[in-house]
């Protein structure tokens, strides 16, 4: 990846769902911060003008931002420009070259669209000349199996070389995911237990508790597998158990992680419990018989040193009890000393919403005797400092050239390896209600039962 700055940013996909949702506050999010230094450029069929644009960021920013400083989003706004047209169409791109003069030599194109025209708008920049010296940024999802993924970088890689493309998972943007990696790596007291000899399992969990919303078309065609599973828990996975990386060059860090996911054994039909909300197939744009999933657990193990006989288990779903991204590692009973036997601790790492770690460990109760009882340990897992969402760091490494938190084509395959063999399932998934945990046939599938989520009480075993 070629280190050097972009000369401008261009947005296809300006006036979709995400760019309003997230690309739009995380540039002001940049703006703020003094990390943005080029023109932005939008590029969609709509029939909008710089001012359409510039009230739509001013709208997107409000929504999402709280307080927002008027002459931080100004200077936005004033970077901001729309070119109205198809991708299908010569003239849209003529007019892009025209509009950013050298600088469109030297951009950042993102890709905020849908998949169908990720090649479309590449090759048509290719065309252009538009390819040599710039970045091509490719939004999620990439690919829908292995076999397309492929197809999907041979194509791109037709029009920009291999390193000048960037893949997003926004998850690696997450500042709490290296936070989880650095309370790993940077302490003793974690570090030397992290293995099969010490765990007994390892649970990750992902909970919505929004519904598909109006998005219903969108989720039909998709399911929790592959809108959050693959990609984003896959990557919380790989922060919770991969190895630490010999250099701190920054595509050392992605390297690991594709070891680690080349150590996931394949996953069967038997390692899933595919689940539905009540009230799904209603939602518009749902088929009325519809199969795909809303909520899915699994089992996985992991095949290296450090982690064989390790169960670790994945859920996630929407419409569940709570809002939370959260790791947790049951550790196995210290070895027996008379009186002093009890169960094993707990690290719950909780990533979302809080920010938190805590440690279950055993104490003595006072008195005589030498019965022991859980007791915990919390703290923060980041120091102080401002909140970045995990946008700001994907469109500021975009921009300066570093491919740090962008998973590289050869982690994206491993990732639809490993899932391949169960994609598509057409049986139908067990209902649950809306408010619950999922389905309860969920909780064969963790070790034990699932672990309460939060850091409020001790994990007890719970049925969900
Ligand atoms: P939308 O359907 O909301 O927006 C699509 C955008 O692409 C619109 O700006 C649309 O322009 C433009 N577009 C599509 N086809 C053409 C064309 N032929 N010529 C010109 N413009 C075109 O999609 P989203 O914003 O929801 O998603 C965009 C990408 O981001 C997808 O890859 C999605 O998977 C990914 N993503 C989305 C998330 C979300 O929360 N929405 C979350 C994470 C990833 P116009 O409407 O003006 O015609």
């Amino acid at each position: 990846m070629p280190n050097a700055r972009a000369g401008s940013l261009v947005l296809f996909g300006i006036t979709g769902d995400l760019a309003k949702k997230l690309l739009l506050p995380a540039l002001y999010a940049l703006e703020r911060s003094g990390e943005l230094d080029e023109p932005i450029v939008g590029v969609a069929r709509s029939d909008w003008d710089d001012a359409a644009l510039r009230k739509r960021t001013e709208e997107a920013v409000g929504e999402a931002s709280g307080e927002v400083d008027g002459v931080v989003l100004a200077r936005l706004c004033n970077r901001l420009s729309y070119v109205r047209g198809d991708y299908a169409d010569s003239a849209t791109f003529a007019t892009l070259k025209e509009r950013l003069g050298e600088a469109a030599h030297r951009a950042v194109y993102y890709l905020a669209t849908p998949p169908p025209v990720f090649t479309t708008v590449a090759e048509a920049l290719a065309r252009a000349g538009l390819n040599q010296r710039s970045r091509l940024v490719v939004e999620k999802p990439f690919g829908h199996d292995l076999t397309s993924a492929r197809a999907l970088d041979a194509a791109l890689c037709c029009s920009f070389d291999t390193d000048k493309i960037l893949r997003v998972d926004h998850f690696l943007g997450k500042d709490a995911l290296a936070a989880l990696f650095a309370l790993r790596f940077a302490n003793l007291l974690f570090e030397p237990i992290w293995n099969a000899e010490h765990v007994a399992s390892v649970q990750i969990t992902f909970a919505e508790r929004l519904d598909v919303a109006d998005r219903g078309g969108f989720y039909d065609s998709v399911g929790a597998l592959r809108d959050v599973v693959q990609n984003h828990l896959f990557q919380v996975l790989a922060h919770a158990a991969m190895e630490p990386p010999d250099t701190a060059a920054p595509r050392a860090m992605e390297a690991e992680r594709t070891r680690l996911f080349s150590a996931v054994r394949p996953l069967a039909r038997s390692d899933l419990v595919r689940g539905q909300y009540a009230g799904y197939r209603q939602v518009d744009g749902v088929k009325d018989e519809s199969t795909t999933e809303t909520y899915l657990a699994l089992r996985l193990e992991i095949d290296n040193d450090r982690w064989r006989g390790v169960p670790f288990a994945i859920r996630t779903g929407k419409c569940l009890p709570a809002d939370l991204l959260e790791v947790a590692i049951a550790l196995k009973p210290a070895a027996g000393v008379a009186g002093l036997e009890g169960p094993g601790g707990q690290i719950r790492l909780c990533l979302e919403p809080e920010g938190r770690w805590r440690l279950d460990y055993l104490a003595k109760t006072r008195g005589p005797g030498m019965a022991v009882v859980p007791l915990h340990v919390q703290g923060a897992l980041e120091a102080s400092g401002p909140l970045r969402p995990a946008y700001q760091v994907i469109l500021g490494d975009a921009l300066s050239g570093s491919a740090a938190h962008f998973p590289s084509q050869a982690s994206i395959e491993q990732c639809w390896r490993i899932v391949d063999g169960v994609l598509d399932l057409d049986d139908a998934p067990i209902e649950y209600q809306p408010g619950s945990w999922g389905p309860p046939e969920a909780d064969a599938l963790a070790e034990g039962g699932w672990l309460a989520p939060g850091l409020g009480e001790r994990g007890a075993r719970v049925a969900p």
